[in-house]
């Protein structure tokens, strides 16, 4: 096809090109072509590697609304927790001793956790593991707390931008939200030096081949250093609890394309590719992606970051897995690694 031929070729597409590519998501030749130029782009930039990074999900109190969202506060039957200081910093120490050497605090917007304690808990992390990166997805903050927790240590931070077509935005959120902000955030991060990761659901209600050739359109002007995409997944106390789950084919898809568009991306195959096919995350490396976060959260509090229904959490995506998910990647042909995996330039 010209567009995959001028894809291979250029790393660019326009919106049109985008879509066209898209209507054809389906043809199981164009996909397989697609994934092989992907598999071929990340061997060359990164070889056999299949970076980890290890996953703390530290409160689900969140103060925002996301329609999608199965801890957003309007989710009253959501069991709250939030881990102590004690307790995160435990996750670092056994997760330091698996060998990561990369941590991502996440959560919901929780306004216990202020920009104060945001801040001290990101130096006390560093100071104990300098040479670890730290990552934070704590959702919008102000540009002022966004620079202190840069100054205090955070290397990267993850905003999935959700989609970047404003009207799909709207479905999607309540009012008080919006995607300028989102986008605001997102340039905020960059200028303040974070390696910044993108991304969105793929399937999420509304969503036309026309939202995600936005996106693509988007992550190639935001080039951003990492890109999270994963199948939207329906949560039963969400309003789009009978809404179809997004399909797993289209995830592959994508994650070839944008692989192509970004070759040297960070591109993790996610738990919620995981939750929806027992061979995602394989799937998910064979397509292009080179990440896996496994879960690093205290056991007794995973199943509470319920952010969707059935959420895979103690299997080769959880940190005891770790084991397994290095024969899993074995088999697949790569090779899991702990260290830091910094971004290696645009
Ligand atoms: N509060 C943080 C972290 C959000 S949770 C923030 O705003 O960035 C991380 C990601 O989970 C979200 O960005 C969203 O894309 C994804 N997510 C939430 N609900 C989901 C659902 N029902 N299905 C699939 N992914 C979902």
């Amino acid at each position: 096809m010209d567009i995959a031929d001028k894809l291979a070729r250029t790393h660019l597409l326009t919106k049109t090109e985008a879509m066209e590519l898209l209507e054809h998501a389906e043809d199981r030749e164009l996909a397989k072509r697609l994934a092989q130029d992907a598999v071929e782009l990340r061997k060359k930039y990164y070889g056999d590697k299949v970076f980890t990074r290890g996953l703390i999900e530290f409160t689900n109190y969140c103060k925002n609304d996301c329609y999608y969202c199965g801890i957003r506060r309007g989710n009253l039957h959501a069991k709250r927790y939030r881990l102590t200081r004690d307790e995160i910093l435990e996750c670092c120490e056994n997760g330091y001793e698996l060998g990561f050497r990369t941590f991502v605090l996440q959560g919901g917007e929780d306004p216990f956790y202020t920009d104060e304690r945001m801040e001290e808990l990101v130096r006390e992390i560093k100071g104990k593991y300098p040479d670890c990166a730290l990552t934070l997805s704590i959702g919008e903050r102000s540009r002022e707390a966004y620079g202190r927790f840069r100054k205090a240590g955070a290397d990267r931070y993850l905003l999935r931008h959700e989609t970047a077509d404003e009207e799909h935005y709207r479905k999607l959120h309540p009012k008080e939200m919006s995607l300028a902000v989102r986008k605001q955030c997102l340039n905020d991060l960059k200028e303040l030096g974070y390696q910044v990761g993108a991304g969105f659901m793929v399937g999420s209600p509304g969503q036309t081949l026309e939202c995600l050739a936005e996106d693509l359109v988007f992550l190639q002007e935001l080039r951003p250093e990492m890109v999270g995409i994963g199948p939207f997944v329906p949560h039963h106390e969400s309003r789009f609890a009978g809404e179809p789950a997004g399909s797993v084919e289209l995830t592959l898809f994508l994650l070839s394309v944008i692989r192509i568009l970004l070759p040297k991306v960070l591109l993790p195959a996610t738990t919620a590719l995981g939750t929806m096919d027992p061979m995602g995350r394989e799937k998910g490396l064979e397509a292009g992606a080179n990440v896996v976060m496994p879960n690093l959260s205290p056991v007794k509090n995973r199943k509470q970051y319920d952010l969707y229904d059935n959420k895979i959490s103690t299997g080769e995506e959880s940190a005891e897995g770790l084991e397994r998910l290095k024969k899993s990647v074995a088999l697949a042909g790569y090779r899991l690694v702990c260290e830091r995996g910094d971004f290696i330039g645009q």
